[in-house]
């Protein structure tokens, strides 16, 4: 039990007995814990079995003595027989909309063959009004029998009255059927696109596979989201973010019509967790933000520009200080010109605004970092919590520099994983060894928030502690040990980033982020303990309760 714990209970028994029978007394709590192994996220991680909760924050948190006085007539109280609670997870760095697009859409991730897509596709068909697009993504010519790339005569037949577009795995291909190739006024006319090409038959026919560019003869037909779509949406990635036990989202970088829809859910009172949402700059939310300043409600906040400096490393857009490893002559691409990013840095300065860059190659990093440097006036300013997002290649200097100017690290563990396997090829031996490097920006004293980029990699943070603590994938193409073992982090560290770590990037570490007298009640309940049991268990762990100020937002179906 921490300090606070037992300051409270002395409160309680003042309240409850001192003033005798007409003495004041502590009024019942709304929800009470016990029988929990409770890691409050602390400063010093300590443990608690009960915690009363009343109006959506904690009113005590130690033991089940502690917590007993505070049942009442009203109070629901959870008996959790040995689970583990922990403070909700906080994904600093994700898209929702991105999100909630895959959840609607047709998923053939993982399909064994050509004919189960067609079958997925044909099912959705079903119950889609004649007409209405159909859009989907997952499929991998290399999971089938037959390897070669699909045709659309298949598709076409089982579905002839929806345009259809499913992308595969990687979006750099889309398969589309009769009806969408008749939309477009695709024939073998039709010349290939620069950057793109419409694959043909023998018979130069169009089979229905659009490779890179071309896929906008057919995208560009789709008609955006509408309003009541986009809140669709929004609310289910929110929901599936929920179930995943995450509490907090920073959704980084939004539009205006995203952040009307979000507006709109808030006001309908259908908002199940909270939204930290980053402006994306340039663009016309950005804009109004630069001109108005901060808008933070308790579920819905915005005082964040988004901005993207580079591109990524798997596609070599990483903007390197020196040639790629692995292709001579190329340094990646800047893809927001330094001197511009740094006349918004001022003026979001004077606004109060927090800015937030995407940089993934060291050039990127270093450019932000002198951009920040001289918006500070050269001074740290680790009260504005401003970061880059990503940091993967950063210089040993510039870890240091993050942590001298008070520059936030927001990364992301499953990304180190997932690049594990390919990351030396495009960095080569010395540059890998500060990259992905979790522990030098920890030893450096930089502060660091982690999270998913989903729906780039998977919305469940149990693999982003999996990946922070034991730097290996599920896939088994990385050593058993770890790739680059020496940058794990403990479970405690892990856990820190996403809870604490993200309140703090989110501004809210004073009412979220750990299990505290006084704080918000944000917390899940879960199945397998990652402090105390094996990392292993991680990826299989499951959430069985989340709860957001006090109210059950996902509860599993078994407990
Ligand atoms: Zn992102």
């Amino acid at each position: 039990m921490n300090a606070a714990a037992v300051a409270m209970i002395i409160v309680v028994l003042a309240h409850g007995h001192g003033g005798g029978l007409a003495g004041p007394r502590v009024p019942p709590a709304d929800l009470v814990v016990r029988g929990a192994v409770i890691h409050t996220g602390a400063a010093r991680m300590s443990r608690a079995t009960a915690m009363a909760i009343r109006h959506g924050r904690i009113v005590q948190i130690g033991n089940e003595p502690s917590v007993a006085p505070l049942i009442g007539a009203g109070t629901t109280v959870l008996d959790l027989n040995g689970l583990t609670v922990l403070p909700g997870l906080v994904d600093s760095h994700g898209h929702v909309l991105g999100l909630g697009n895959l959840l609607a859409e047709v998923d053939v991730t993982g399909t064994a063959s050509y004919a189960a897509v067609v079958e997925s596709v044909r099912v959705r068909a079903a119950r889609t009004p004649a007409g209405e697009w159909i859009q989907g993504r997952g499929w991998d010519q290399n999971d089938w029998t037959e390897k070669s790339f699909p045709q659309h005569a298949a598709l076409s037949a089982a579905v002839p009255g929806h345009p259809v577009a499913i992308a595969r795995v990687d979006g750099h291909a889309l398969l589309v059927n009769r009806r969408a190739l008749d939309l477009a006024h695709i024939t073998r006319d039709t010349p290939d696109p620069p950057g793109g090409e419409i694959l043909r038959d023998a018979g130069g026919e169009p089979t229905g596979v659009l490779v890179d560019n071309a896929e906008e003869l057919v995208t560009a037909l789709i008609p955006p989201l509408g309003p009541a779509q986009r809140e669709e949406r929004l609310l289910a990635a929110m929901r599936e973010c929920a179930r995943y036990g995450l509490t907090m989202v920073g959704d980084a970088g939004i539009g205006r019509e995203t952040w009307d829809a979000y507006q709109a859910l808030l006001a309908r009172g259908t908002f199940p967790i909270r939204i930290n949402a980053m402006a994306s700059v340039p663009g016309e939310l950005a804009d109004e933000l630069l001109a108005r300043g901060p808008q933070n409600g308790d579920r819905l906040m915005l005082r964040t520009l988004k901005l993207v400096a580079d591109g990524a490393l798997g596609s070599r857009g990483a903007l390197l200080s020196a040639d790629y490893s692995d292709q001579a002559g190329h340094r990646g691409l800047e893809t927001f010109p330094f001197d511009s990013l740094e006349r918004v840095a001022v003026r979001a300065r004077a606004k109060g605004l927090q800015v937030r860059v995407h940089c993934i190659g060291d050039l990127a990093n270093t450019r932000t970092l002198d951009a920040f440097e001289r918006a500070f006036g050269g001074q740290p300013r680790p009260a504005l919590r401003w970061a880059i997002e990503h940091a993967q290649v950063v210089r040993p200097e510039d870890i240091r520099r993050f942590a001298r100017l008070g520059i936030v690290a927001s990364m992301q563990a499953t990304h180190a994983t997932s690049d594990g396997p390919w990351a030396a090829r495009r960095l080569g031996p010395e540059r890998v060894k500060w990259s992905y490097a979790w522990r030098q920006f920890l030893d450096a004293g930089a502060r660091f928030a982690d999270g998913s980029d989903f729906p780039v990699e998977s919305v469940n943070p149990m693999l982003g502690l999996y990946a922070a603590i034991t730097r290996r994938d599920l896939a088994g193409e990385l050593p058993a040990g770890g790739w680059r073992p020496e940058e794990r982090l403990t479970a405690g560290e892990a856990l820190r980033s996403f809870t604490i770590g993200g309140a703090w990037l989110a501004f809210r570490d004073r009412d979220l982020g750990s299990l505290e007298i006084g704080k918000q009640a944000d917390f899940i309940v879960v199945d397998h303990d990652p402090i105390l049991g094996p990392p292993a268990d991680l990826p299989k762990t499951r959430v069985l309760r989340t709860v957001v100020a006090g109210e059950t937002v996902y509860q599993a179906d078994v407990h």
